[in-house]
């Protein structure tokens, strides 16, 4: 078995009480069948309080007030941690924040940006991310469930990654610029698999990259389809072709709906004013330097997280859309919060916002959209639906 992790992995360590968060808040926490049978099992002090917190017909924790898991106390500690230690945590509480994609003879794992602390870790890190690798000889556990695995589409989408990598990590071009080589790629990609062209794939990949060390990539990404998101007018389209999705999504947190509506706010404004408010923005966040990084690291995290999965519903550019999406709209919520109901001429003299305050609205957004298969899979339909579109 290959075991993948991105080269900041293990530097994680819960700050439990002093979290600023807690991610035992807001979602439902499923337990695994081994967890829940050695929860009907167990005898001790805690037992009682332990029988009254599960909720044993759906196979999970309880929620109380603000859907806080029933074993979280006033402090934002987990009382079964602390009467019957860390070894009894059911398998998502003891992994998280860590989180695995399976793929045949390969686990990858990363760091979920829901967590205040892996978010802070993903999104501030200097270095560009790379990726370890470790092999043992165990024989893959789930073998059986791999039996229509495409190992041809899949060393094509392993390799197709690097290059994508290449180019999210070439600190030359600006992130709208990269962003738009990423989405052309991402469409070409998609292309051959529609035409069942698997082995076409590396050919262009390859000239992707080939054009990337001759500095000639916007020459392969003229396509007039795709937008420029650099363009405030452009992005405006695309945020109102889009933004609906995200009004339809199971709301997992109340305070998200704040959110949502300070961008709901901002777009009924129209294109022109809020070209105003992009143009001061984009000029005040210049000046940080780890704000591209932030950004190219955020859209790292997806891009690895996600892009291989397209071995299993064929859905290569929904997978480059989803952090595309994802980048575009999280920015844009930041760009809201710096703004706090400032007028156009009021933002034009405004501080740029913190690096805490980005990580806070990203770490916000993948609680929302990750942390619900009902989200994530009814967004990525969406983003293929649109992609497949008929102009
Ligand atoms: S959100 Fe992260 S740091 Fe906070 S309690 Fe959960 S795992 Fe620990």
């Amino acid at each position: 078995m290959r075991y993948v992790y991105p080269h900041y992995y293990h530097d994680f360590a819960c700050t439990a009480g002093d979290c600023p968060d807690t991610c035992c808040a807001g979602w439902q926490i499923m337990i695994d069948d081994g967890s829940m049978e050695r929860y009907e099992q167990y005898v001790g002090s805690f037992s009682e309080r332990l029988a009254k917190g599960i909720d044993w017909n759906g196979g999970c924790f309880k929620q109380g007030k603000d859907k806080r898991c029933s074993m979280l106390n006033d402090d934002n500690l987990c009382d079964m941690i602390i009467n019957m230690g860390e070894n009894h945590l059911c398998r998502t509480c003891k992994l998280y924040p860590r989180h695995v994609e399976e793929f045949e003879g390969l686990r990858e794992w990363s760091l979920s940006v829901s967590c205040p602390v892996a978010a802070h870790i993903v999104l501030s890190c200097e270095e560009p991310v790379h990726f370890t690798e470790e092999n043992d000889d165990d024989d893959d556990p789930l073998i059986n469930e791999f039996d229509d695995f495409d190992f041809l589409l899949f060393t094509e989408l392993e390799d197709a990654r690097e290059v994508i990598y290449k180019i999210l990590q070439d600190r030359s071009h600006t992130i709208d610029e990269r962003i738009r080589y990423l989405m052309e790629l991402g469409k070409q990609l998609q292309t051959c698999v529609e035409e069942n062209r698997i082995s076409d794939m590396q050919d262009i990949y390859r000239e992707f990259a080939k054009a990337q060390d001759a500095g000639t990539l916007a020459e392969l990404c003229d396509d007039d389809d795709l937008p420029d998101l650099s363009d405030p007018l452009q992005r405006y389209d695309f945020l109102q072709e889009n933004f609906s999705i995200l009004l339809k999504l199971e709301l997992l947190r109340d305070d998200w709906q704040e959110v949502l509506t300070a961008e709901k706010n901002m777009l009924a404004q129209g294109r022109t004013h809020y070209a105003q408010f992009r143009e001061a923005f984009v000029k005040i966040m210049e000046t940080q330097d780890w704000w591209p990084v932030f950004l190219e690291n955020y859209l790292m995290s997806f891009v690895y997280t996600y892009f291989c999965g397209a071995v299993y519903d064929d859905w290569i550019d929904t997978k480059i859309m989803l952090g595309v999406f994802s980048v575009v709209f999280t920015e844009e919520f930041i760009m809201n919060e710096w703004l706090a109901g400032a007028d156009a001429q009021a933002a034009a003299g405004k501080p740029a916002i913190s690096r805490d305050a980005c990580e806070k609205v990203a770490y916000r957004y993948v609680r929302e959209v990750e942390h619900s298969d009902l989200n994530l899979n009814a967004l990525e339909e969406f983003l293929h639906a649109v992609l497949f579109s008929p102009a």
